[in-house]
């Protein structure tokens, strides 16, 4: 499950909805979706062997 920090709720660690794992230019990996009970946009940065981990558990490959 990928997980991040929503502006919103100020809340850490929160599960994000329908998450799509992004490669930023750099080369790192990152997480976009969105705060389930709030519906805020939430980015979350992620080491390779998580964002694999993530697509593997069903979030969506966007990269
Ligand atoms: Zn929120």
């Amino acid at each position: 499950m990928a997980t991040g920090y929503c502006v919103k709720c100020k809340e850490k660690g929160v599960n994000l909805s329908s998450p799509e794992i992004h490669q930023t230019a750099k080369g790192g990996f990152m997480a976009k979706g969105k705060h389930e009970k709030c519906g805020t946009t939430v980015c979350a940065m992620m080491s390779k062997d998580n964002a694999e981990k993530a697509v593997e558990d069903g979030a969506k490959k966007a990269y």
